[in-house]
C-alpha cells in the first residue's frame, strides 16, 4: 500500500479575475521507503502540491489517499489525528519554537497527541542522539547553527513513528554542506520506511531522491527514474 497517493489533483486559488490554478490533474503515488524529489520554477506549484499532501488544503478536485485512506471523506477529527500521528512537515526557515530546547521541540509533537512527558523527552534524546544532536539537546534554536535547526526539525517531523515526511525546500537556507546533509539525513529515515516528498532547486540535492518529478505551470512534465546526472536535470528545471 502506498503511503502518499494523489489522484487527478487540481487546485484553483482565489475566485473570479484573481483566480489562479495552482495544480492541473497532478497524480503521484509515494510508497514506504521512496524518497521523491519535486523540482520545478517559482510559482509552479510545488508547496500546493506539499499543502494538499499534508491535508492542510483541500484540492479543488480529485483525491487524496494518505496510508490508503481518502482524507477528503475523513471526519476532522480523523483528519488532524493523521496529520499528528503520520505527516511531518519540514519548512525552509525549521519553524522551530524559539521559547523550547531541541529536545522540547523534539518531543512536543508526542506530548500533543497523549505521549507522556518522559517517554517524549527520552523519545526526543534518542531522536537527537541518533542525529549526533546529543549534546545539543538542551540548546535553543537560537544557540544552534543553522544545520543543527534544521536536523532537529527533521527530528520533530518524524518523531513518533510518522510515516509520510514532507519538506519545502528545507536546504533552501541553508550552504551546500548543510544542505547535503538534510538530503542525507532525509534519505536515511526513507531507508528505514519513511515516505518522503522533498521540493528542492539544486539537482545534486534532488540526486539524493529515487524519483524526480518537474512541475510547470501547475502540471507533471517530466519524471526520471533515475537520476541522469546533475547538469541535465537543471536543463530540464531552469
Ligand atoms: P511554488 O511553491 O512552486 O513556488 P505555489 O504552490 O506556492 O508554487 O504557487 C503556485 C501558484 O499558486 C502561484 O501562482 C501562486 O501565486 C498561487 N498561490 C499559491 N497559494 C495561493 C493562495 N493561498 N492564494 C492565491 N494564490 C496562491
Ligand atoms: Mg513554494
Amino acid at each position: 500500500m502506498s503511503v502518499l497517493e494523489l489522484r487527478s489533483v487540481s487546485k484553483v486559488h482565489g475566485r473570479g479575475a484573481a483566480e489562479v490554478q495552482a495544480l492541473r490533474d497532478v497524480s503521484l503515488t509515494v510508497a514506504a521507503g521512496e524518497m521523491v524529489a519535486v523540482m520545478g520554477p517559482s510559482g509552479s506549484g510545488k508547496s500546493s502540491l506539499l499543502t494538499i499532501a499534508g491535508t492542510l488544503e483541500e484540492p479543488t478536485s480529485g483525491v487524496v489517499l494518505v496510508n490508503g485512506e481518502d482524507t477528503l471523506r475523513m471526519s476532522p477529527g480523523a483528519k488532524s489525528r493523521i496529520r499528528r500521528r503520520a505527516i511531518g512537515y519540514v519548512f525552509q526557515d525549521f519553524n522551530l519554537l524559539p521559547g523550547l530546547t531541541a529536545a522540547e521541540n523534539v518531543s512536543l509533537p508526542l506530548e500533543l497527541d497523549g505521549t507522556s512527558m518522559r517517554k517524549a523527552h527520552l523519545a526526543a534524546l534518542k531522536a537527537l542522539e541518533e542525529l549526533g544532536l546529543a549534546d545539543r539537546a538542551r540548546h535553543f534554536p537560537d544557540q544552534m547553527s543553522g544545520g543543527e535547526r534544521q536536523r532537529v526539525a527533521i527530528a520533530r517531523a518524524v518523531v513518533g513513528e510518522r510515516t509520510l515526511l514532507l519538506a519545502d525546500e528545507p536546504s533552501g537556507a541553508l550552504d551546500s554542506v548543510n544542505g547535503e546533509s538534510v538530503m542525507r539525513l532525509i534519505h536515511s529515515y526513507c531507508k528505514r520506511g519513511v515516505a518522503a516528498v522533498v521540493v528542492t532547486h539544486d539537482a545534486q540535492l534532488a540526486s539524493w531522491a529515487d524519483r524526480i518529478v518537474f512541475l510547470r505551470d501547475g502540471r507533471f512534465v517530466d519524471q526520471t527514474a533515475a537520476p541522469a546526472g546533475p547538469e541535465s536535470l537543471l536543463e530540464q528545471s531552469s
